[in-house]
This record gives C-alpha cells, structure tokens and sequence, in this order.
C-alpha cells in the first residue's frame, strides 16, 4: 500500500464487482438507446475504462474537463470548462459518468448546461457519493458507493496531481494535505 494512505476504502477487487454490477444495470437500462457516455476528466478516466466494459450494447463515448477545484480539497463553488465535448448533445440520452459527487455543485453546473443544450435525457453514474455534504441538489441516478465525509484518493481521483494510479480507493493521511 502507498506510504501515504491512511486506509483501504475499496479494493481493485471492490471495485471490479460494483463497477459490473453497475455496467450491467447501466446496459439493460440503456437498450437500444445509444447514449452519449460523458466522462468528466480527469477523475472519472479509470471508472469511465470499466465502466463501458461492462456495458455491452452500442453508445458513444465523450468528454469533457469541468472543474471547480484548484490543487486543494475545498470546493470554490466556481465551475469552469477546461475542455468540452467534441459532439452535440442535443436529442441525445446522456449518461454522465463522475468519480464523486461531493457538494453537488459540479454536475448542477454541468447538468444546466447540458439541458440548456437540449440533451433529450441527462443521468449521472459516480462511483463515490458523499451525502453528507451535498450543498446543491441533484439527482444522482447510479452510484457505486456511498462514503463518509473524509478526502480520498485513487481509482482516477487526485489530491494535487498525485495518487489517480492507485488501482484501490483510499483515504489521504492528513498529514499530506495539511502541512500544505
Ligand atoms: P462537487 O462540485 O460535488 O463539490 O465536487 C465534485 C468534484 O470534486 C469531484 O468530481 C472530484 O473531482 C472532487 N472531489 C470531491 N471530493 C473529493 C475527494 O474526496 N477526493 C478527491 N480526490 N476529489 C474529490
Ligand atoms: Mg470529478
Ligand atoms: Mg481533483
């Protein structure tokens, strides 16, 4: 295990089950659909990966860098495109795939936008849902985990760069973040 991980949230093993159950609900409920398969960089690439090969019917896959965090832990409630989609959502069943959804404000941002661009149905899939701090309100359709108030790492998530290879989910040592 990593020198800096605290503890073991959720195995490569945890994972690879949860994420083909998921897949697997994800492709009955999308049959015949082709959705739009949105994967929200750079967090979301390793369960975006499993994700779609779990899911055996036809879609497309897209992605977009949306972001309302700097290096730190602490939200600034600012959402700002870093990279957007190279296609047109309109009329499209799109299916957001997020490592976390943590305050909400994120995909309240994102899904606003995608509305307002006339997707004809948005949902979101997330591997990490922490209930506890949501601030805005938004309908998380599909989620993996649900997890305490606490700052993980691993699986595609980051604290400043660092940590997205870990093939497990783990939470940080305080020590790393705060002597920053
Ligand atoms: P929200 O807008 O819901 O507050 O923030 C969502 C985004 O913040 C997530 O998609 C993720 O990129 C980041 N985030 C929130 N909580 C954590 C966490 O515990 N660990 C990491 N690495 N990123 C987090
Ligand atoms: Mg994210
Ligand atoms: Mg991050």
């Amino acid at each position: 295990m990593n020198n800096d991980i605290d503890k073991i949230l959720y195995s490569s093993a945890d994972i690879q089950a949860e994420v083909k159950r998921l897949g697997q609900q994800l492709a009955a409920d999308y049959q015949g659909k082709n959705p739009l398969v949105i994967c929200i960089l750079k967090g979301a690439i390793l369960f975006m990966a499993d994700i779609v090969r779990n899911m055996d019917i036809p879609l497309e896959m897209d992605f977009m860098d949306i972001s309302s965090y700097g290096a730190g832990t602490i939200s600034t409630g600012e959402v700002r495109i870093l990279k957007d989609l190279d296609s047109s959502v309109k009329d499209r069943d799109v299916l957001i795939v997020e490592d976390i959804v943590d305050t909400g404000r994120t995909l309240k941002a994102l899904s606003d936008l995608l509305k307002q661009r006339e997707a004809n149905s948005i949902k979101i899939c997330t591997l990490l849902d922490k209930p506890e701090r949501r601030v805005e309100g938004v309908d998380v359709d599909y989620v993996g985990f649900q997890i305490p108030d606490e700052f993980v790492v691993g699986y595609g998530m980051d604290y400043a760069g660092h940590y997205r290879n870990l093939p497990y989910v783990g939470i940080l040592k305080r020590e790393v973040y705060e002597n920053n």
